[in-house]
């Protein structure tokens, strides 16, 4: 069996994949500690507002909000050898406090969310739940923005007594979203909205009228684990779809001096639609390549040129095969976790994927030795998406959907397999230097 043999590899790599998303609970975070790990390896920033100078081989990366696209110049010119792009999101679903969150009723405290995205509300409830996001702050140079991360429980949400809510087995924990979703954060005095206020400024030892405008979310504090009784499996939240980010960034720092430009594009805004000047729909990603061409030299008919060479590998976690729940998955399609990484289809584009795209990965599979998988929904569930065929639309290049299999997608602990994600960095490097 191939697992013992690059076992000890994927764990390792688990590991690492982990401690990436720990330390990313949100998506400006998440751009963070990719930055961290790109300027180690010589990426330098470029700003949008201003003029680029760029040649064969240098190492940049761009950042718009919680997106990033990271990028390294090939030696060919992209009219001959095209961009080869691998694309993922940065964001997760889950609870974000209103503008005005705090509130004071019946001696508490309580924070207002609103539902971002579609996460499995009830796997919120009874966990030890911290806060993390971004906040606006006056400034001497007239606004700036903090990353706050508060990983210590300090928010809760108390489920209901099952004396109070006999059905709760049989018919599911159903949550009101205006009523039953306000996180508990205090009972202690002061009991007022400013407390709240004050809370958030002490932690950026800053002052509470300082603070203008804030993202926070509310995120799990349990780090990410491996579990299974030989280590064959991770759980966290967020892998959905910090682990794809993990391996394209893992598979870019190891890229020296390719021919094709190389790209790796990072998206915010998926789990609600990707319409917005940041997400995968808007502007972004058409934008920096306008711009590498330029930068290149690259003009014109030579633009569209490169982009009829060029290639896109979305990545985005697909859904395995639940003993518990066999019917869920369509029987021919069933996707073992450890099994390999998944192309995955859809009539409807809500993939990407086509034959000819398939047939391209399934050959850098074999080069890279990774087993895959197939995957389609069931014909009578819902398909959910990805930023492939956006990204596809809008660029109008060949694009494969491709994801490591999970259990619980959109649940605030999440599962999937250590090997999966590991072969899938081996798949990038062909996507990224392959024929
Ligand atoms: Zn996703």
């Amino acid at each position: 069996m191939t697992f013992s043999k690059t076992h000890s590899s994927a764990v390792r790599h688990a590991r690492d994949m982990l401690a990436f998303i720990n330390a990313s609970p949100s998506p400006w975070h998440a751009v963070s500690t990719m930055v961290e790990c790109l300027q180690e390896d010589s990426f330098t920033e470029l700003l949008e507002t201003d003029t680029w100078a760029l040649q064969a081989h240098a190492r940049h990366f761009v950042i718009r909000g919680g997106s990033l696209i990271a990028f390294i110049c090939g030696g060919e010119s992209p009219a001959e050898s095209g961009y080869r792009i691998a694309g993922a999101h940065t964001d997760s679903p889950g609870l974000r406090l209103k503008p005005l969150a705090a509130h004071v009723s019946e001696g508490m405290l309580r924070l207002g969310v609103e539902v971002y995205g579609g996460p499995i509300l009830a796997t919120f409830t009874d966990r030890d739940l911290g806060l993390a996001g971004r906040v606006q702050k006056r400034s001497e140079k007239g606004i700036e923005t903090q990353l706050i991360n508060i990983s210590r429980p300090v928010v809760r949400l108390p489920n209901l007594a099952i004396h109070m809510n006999r059905e709760v087995n049989e018919q599911g924990l159903k949550l009101n979203r205006q009523t039953e979703l306000n996180v508990l954060f205090s009972g202690q005095d002061p009991l007022s909205a400013d407390a709240f206020k004050s809370f958030i400024a002490s932690e950026l030892n800053c002052a509470p009228e300082d603070m203008l405008a804030m993202d926070v979310l509310v995120r799990d504090t349990q780090e990410g684990a491996i579990w299974g009784a030989r280590e064959e499996y991770v759980s966290s939240g967020q892998l959905d779809n910090l682990a794809s980010c993990h391996s394209i960034i893992q598979a870019l720092l190891k890229v020296d001096e390719p021919r094709h430009t190389v790209v790796g594009a990072f998206f915010d805004h998926e789990e609600v639609g990707s319409e917005s000047s940041v997400g995968a729909s808007g502007s972004f990603v058409s934008d920096i390549l306008a711009r590498i061409g330029e930068g290149l030299f690259v003009h014109g008919t030579d633009a569209l040129r490169a982009r009829a060479r060029s290639t896109f590998m979305s990545l985005d976690m697909a859904h395995a095969f639940n003993p518990n729940f066999p019917a869920a998955s369509e029987p021919n399609h069933r996707l073992r976790i450890n099994g390999g990484p998944a192309i995955k289809f859809n009539a409807s584009q809500r993939y990407a994927t086509d034959s000819e795209s398939a047939a391209r990965v399934m050959r850098w599979c074999e080069a890279a030795e990774v087993p895959f998988q197939q995957y389609v929904h069931r014909s009578d569930l819902a398909c959910g998406s990805t930023i492939g065929p956006m990204v596809s639309a809008r660029l109008g290049m060949p694009t494969v959907d491709v994801g490591a299999p999970m259990w619980a997608m959109h649940s605030l602990r999440e599962s999937a397999g250590v090997l999966d994600s590991w072969w899938l960095t081996k798949v990038l490097d062909q996507v990224f230097e392959g024929r």
